[in-house]
């Protein structure tokens, strides 16, 4: 037992150690994009234009990656706490609003402060695994959509519902979800629903996913409620 405890934190110094160079490495990757930017804008010759645009792409994958696996780890450890499930819905909703936004997707979302539906975990991992979710569904809707989610209470769980009118998956496509790097995006990472869904997973949650090819998709998470 003790050298599996020992495994453990060990594991835990490495993600924390893995978020705080994240962190990091965020802000020289913002950088050198920007000179990257201004470097195209005034390249005249062709060839060095297209260089520069390949660095540029490059550099947007590296910032993905980060994105959906680090964006909102902390160096310093985190606490479990009780959250209502809902303004941690409603926060996520205003971070993405702007992606929303360039994709002609609305958000449908009603905070209810009456409606209190308490949850254990830590709050960045909770936020963390729900932009992942939205964001999925948000670039299943390339031609615009409705983004709706639904959050409600049924025994002894939490019921959130994350549904798209988006481009759908085929079965074979729900089953690879979570696959580490399972991605059908010309620039995904195939890295955030495996984020996602074990962050779910150890809130002790579960997830279960229907969906319509070409049509629509629904996550459904279930949450142990907290009283
Ligand atoms: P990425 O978004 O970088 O591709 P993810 O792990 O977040 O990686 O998602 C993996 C794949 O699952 C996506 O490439 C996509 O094919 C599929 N997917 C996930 N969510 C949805 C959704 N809401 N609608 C349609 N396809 C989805
Ligand atoms: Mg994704």
């Amino acid at each position: 037992v003790l050298q599996r405890l020992m495994k453990a934190e060990k594991l835990e110094i490495v993600s924390h150690l893995a978020a705080s160079i994240s962190h990091e490495v965020r802000n020289p990757l913002t950088a050198s994009r920007g000179f990257m930017q201004m470097l195209q804008e005034d390249e005249k010759e062709p060839a060095k234009k297209r260089y520069i645009s390949i660095a540029i792409n490059e550099l947007d994958r590296a910032k993905e990656i980060i994105d959906d696996y680090l964006l909102f780890a902390n160096s310093a450890p985190e606490r479990n706490e009780k959250m209502n499930i809902s303004e941690e819905i409603h926060h996520v909703t205003h971070i993405m609003t702007p992606l929303a936004n360039m994709n002609g997707v609305a958000i449908d979302f009603t905070f209810d402060e009456e409606v209190k539906c308490f949850v254990m975990g830590e709050r960045r991992k909770l936020q963390q695994c729900l932009i992942n979710l939205f964001k999925n569904s948000i670039e299943a809707m390339q031609n615009g959509g409705t983004l709706t989610i639904k959050v409600g209470k049924e025994g002894g769980a939490v019921i959130v519902d994350i549904i798209d009118t988006g481009c759908g998956m085929t079965q074979e496509q729900i089953n690879r979800l979570g696959e580490p790097y399972f991605t059908t995006k010309e620039k995904g990472t195939g890295l955030g629903t495996m984020v996602s869904f074990s962050i779910i997973h150890y809130m002790k949650g579960k997830v279960s996913v229907s969906s319509v090819k070409g049509k629509e998709t629904c996550f459904s998470l279930e949450f142990p409620l907290c009283e």
